[in-house]
């Protein structure tokens, strides 16, 4: 008797896990591996962002709370909001979930029927698409190559706009390539929007303040409001909080949305973890000091890690304007064979032959919807991105 339902044959695992997981487990046996296949910084989470969490567990702050957050906190996030994106959001037009991942979760599973289209640039974050397919609905890939610095052309979008097209989903900074849109590129991408009322936009903004060269960010409606009542504006404390495991991530939207999404956490997890909401509290409230001395280093990281990928033969890496990663093209050693006899056929085979070879783990890029590329995470310390470049090269100098 089979036990697996029909709908989990339109889904894989996430590939970035597997990635991760295989290199904690070739650890484990031993071998010398140095992972930058994480999306996650390497740093600590603030200190008074943990002391509000001790706080909230010592007041006996670990009860059930409103479905959509507590009223705290749904505060915080309607103020940072208007503070940071000029975005004027009532605490009923906001809702927190376990993770960003659950409020994108939620939402394509409350607003996509079957046969539904959803337009997803490409690359993309991997579960975009299989969010989709879970919720019966169609991924339509908008290919962003290289040579636009992996950016959606308004021309392209509108070209895969039709009649089903339910959201579009426009990620910046984006993960796997860190590219950015400026005000001006969101305008065009806004004009196109305008054009097709019956296309709703989810912006995921978790990489917000992740920017660097003095890269400007800004959402898609704070510089188009009309789109604001067919927009979902998501985002999070993962990233620029360095907080990946406490589980927070928040949106603000219609209240006929917000209303759903509700309905469908009612049904799953409820409401996310009472002290990592207290924490979040402290996190959008308190002092922001840190995010700029991170995004130091990650900018010096960025610069580190392009210019020694560039110094590769075979590898051409764009520079980011930001988030954490790099995604460097290998089209130069496709068709080449490794030192150990791999012939690289595709992405995934000079990622499998880096990782067997070299120990450095990456992402392939078919996982992420653009190949020949792979996806470099470098939010790990300057020294073990050092080693890792040095190995990196010296797979590349050994292709023949
Ligand atoms: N969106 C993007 C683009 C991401 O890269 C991630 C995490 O990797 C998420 C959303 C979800 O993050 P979390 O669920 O930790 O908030």
């Amino acid at each position: 008797m089979n036990i697996v339902a029909p709908r989990m044959d339109r889904i894989k695992p996430s590939p970035t896990n597997a990635a991760s997981s295989r290199a904690k487990e070739l650890k484990a046996e031993g071998r010398d591996i140095v992972g930058l296949s994480s999306g996650e910084p390497d740093f600590d989470t603030p200190l008074n962002i943990k002391e509000a969490a001790k706080k909230a567990i010592d007041a006996g702050d670990t009860k059930y709370t409103h479905l959509n957050g507590t009223p705290e906190l749904r505060k915080a996030v309607c103020d940072k909001f208007k503070r940071e994106n000029n975005l004027d959001y009532t605490p009923d037009e906001v809702i927190v979930s376990t993770g960003g991942k659950q409020v994108l979760f939620n939402a394509l599973l409350a607003s996509v029927a079957p046969g539904d289209e959803v337009v997803i640039p490409a690359p993309y974050w991997v579960s975009y698409p299989d969010m989709v397919l879970l919720a019966e609905g169609e991924p339509v890939f908008v290919t962003c190559p290289q040579n636009n610095s992996f950016k959606m052309r308004a021309e392209d979008l509108d070209a895969a706009i039709g009649p089903k097209t339910k959201w579009l989903i426009l990620n910046s900074p984006c993960n796997p390539t860190g590219a950015a849109y400026t005000e001006a590129e969101l305008r065009e991408i806004a004009d196109v929007l305008l054009k097709h009322p019956h296309v709703w936009v989810m912006t995921d903004d978790i990489y917000e303040h992740l920017t660097y060269d003095g890269f400007k960010f800004k959402t898609l409606v704070e510089v188009e409001p009309k789109l604001k009542d067919r927009a979902l504006v998501i985002n999070g404390m993962s990233k620029a909080y360095a907080m990946t495991g406490w589980r927070i991530g928040f949106a603000g939207g219609p209240k006929a949305l917000i209303s759903q999404m509700s309905k469908l956490q009612s049904q799953s997890t409820s409401a996310t973890c009472t002290i990592s909401q207290a924490a979040a509290v402290e996190g959008l409230n308190g002092p922001k000091d840190f995010i700029q001395s991170n995004n130091e280093a990650f900018k010096r990281r960025r610069d580190l890690v392009v210019k020694a990928l560039n110094a590769c033969p075979g590898l051409h890496c764009h520079t980011p304007e930001g988030a954490f990663y790099v995604y460097p093209s290998c089209a130069g050693c496709i068709g080449k064979t490794s030192q150990g006899g791999k012939k690289i056929a595709t992405d995934e085979d000079f990622v499998v032959a880096l990782l067997e070879e070299e120990g450095v783990a990456v992402v392939h890029g078919a996982a992420f919807g653009l190949s020949p590329h792979f996806r470099i995470s470098y939010a790990t310390a300057d020294s073990v991105l050092e080693d890792a470049m040095v190995r990196i090269r010296r797979f590349c100098d050994g292709l023949k």
